[in-house]
């Protein structure tokens, strides 16, 4: 390994691959570390992969710009890549009670800058989705599917063509703030080595605010302990109810058990909101009956038996039960005072939809252009 690195980027997991790819198409010296023996092992790959449009989240906020711009980011790198996706849109569905709340999330939409929503009827969803039971829907036919693990390899190999590296099974210890950047200390296979960057991207995802805590020279009184929420799921066996992504209406704990299918139509519904103290994936049949009433409000008809657990994802949160959902935080130097220095906070969703936007803004932040070098 190199003693000097112009960047290095902690972390590769679909944000921390972007950041990379971007700095290395650009002409940077790069590195991504990674603890796991290999990318994506973490939160991008324990999603529903769903491309979202940007519909819910505070106009104005981190989440709802980075959402649009990175959709068409994403489909048009798919595009151009030839990466397995699905532009197979969206129902989010109202019950009776719901219409008022379903017109509100329509509005937000349209501040948001998302336009191309339809309002649809009772029978106009029947005749989209038999199966579903609602009393009104919006369809959002930008909405779609993404083969993460085709994306993430194809983020690794134009890091790799751009003589950038993904180092994996290599941990980041510490790293303390130097005239000229950082010395960072690594840990491979049981040994530490030193390494000095001029840019440090904190990308750690669950662990970023822990990460942060171990960097000497970051504001001490910024440091903070991060929440944790899982979400589990779900398969569904024995039939392929839908041919869109079925969404009920969210709530506030997130955006509600829903319905999102593979690349070949399988369906599965998840993920709900479990607060957990540890890092911990496992999904327990227990919780199939919670499942089963929260999916039957708009498909009544899901036959009993086909619920099987399936996997979980964590999400990173900067807030915990209880409070207003936080923004994700974006910090460089003008917010913490350290050259150099970017750490990516709280990306939960829509992270994976918005990491080439995210990927942009972290470049942009470290001052690098199309045409700077
Ligand atoms: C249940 C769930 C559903 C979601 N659904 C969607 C969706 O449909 N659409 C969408 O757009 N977004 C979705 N998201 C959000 C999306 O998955 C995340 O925003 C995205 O994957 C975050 O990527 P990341 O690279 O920041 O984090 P991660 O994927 O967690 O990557 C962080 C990496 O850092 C590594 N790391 C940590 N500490 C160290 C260290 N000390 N040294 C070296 N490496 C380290 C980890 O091993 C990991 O690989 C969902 C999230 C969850 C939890």
């Amino acid at each position: 390994m190199s003693e000097h690195v112009d960047a290095l980027v902690i972390g590769a997991g679909v944000v921390g691959l972007a950041v990379a790819s971007v700095l290395a198409r650009r002409g940077r010296e790069v590195f991504v570390i990674e603890r796991h023996s290999a990318s994506g092992q973490e939160t991008s790959s324990r999603n529903s992969g769903v491309i979202h449009s940007g519909i819910y989240y505070p106009t104005d906020s981190a989440k709802a710009r980075l959402c649009i711009a990175g959709k068409d980011q994403l489909y048009r790198y798919c595009n151009e890549r030839g990466i397995k996706h699905k532009r197979c849109g969206k129902l989010i569905v109202a019950q009776e009670m719901q219409l008022e709340q379903l017109q509100q999330l329509h509005k937000k939409a349209s501040a948001n800058g998302v336009n191309d929503l339809e309002l649809l009827s009772r029978d106009e969803v029947t005749q989209r989705e038999p199966a579903v039971r609602c009393a009104a829907a919006l369809f959002s036919p930008s909405t779609g599917i993404i083969d993460i693990h085709d994306y993430m390899n194809c983020l690794e190999a134009d890091i790799q063509a751009h003589h950038g590296l993904l180092i994996t099974n290599t941990r980041f210890v510490s790293a303390t703030v130097t005239d000229n950047g950082f010395n960072v200390v690594l840990n491979t296979d049981n040994d530490n080595t030193d390494l000095s960057c001029r840019q440090l991207v904190n990308c750690a995802g669950l662990n970023a605010l822990e990460t942060l805590k171990k960097i000497h020279g970051y504001p001490v009184m910024r440091n903070r302990d991060a929440f944790f929420a899982k979400g589990n799921y779900f398969s569904c066996q024995g039939t392929k109810p839908f041919k869109h992504l079925v969404y009920p209406m969210p709530n506030e704990a997130g955006l509600g058990v829903h319905a999102t299918l593979d690349m070949d139509g399988t369906t599965r519904f998840g993920p709900d909101v479990e607060w957990v103290k540890q890092i911990d994936y496992s999904v327990t049949e227990a919780r199939a009956e919670q499942f089963y009433s929260a999916i039957r409000e708009y498909w009544p008809s899901l036959p009993d038996g086909s619920l099987h657990a399936a996997y979980s994802g964590i999400r990173p949160k900067l807030v915990g039960p209880g409070q207003p959902a936080a923004d994700f935080e974006i910090e460089g130097t003008e917010v913490h005072g350290v050259p150099g220095l970017i750490n990516l906070l709280g990306i939960e969703s829509p992270g994976l939809t918005a990491s080439l936007a995210i990927a942009e803004l972290v470049s942009k932040l470290l001052c690098v252009t199309p045409n700077s070098h």
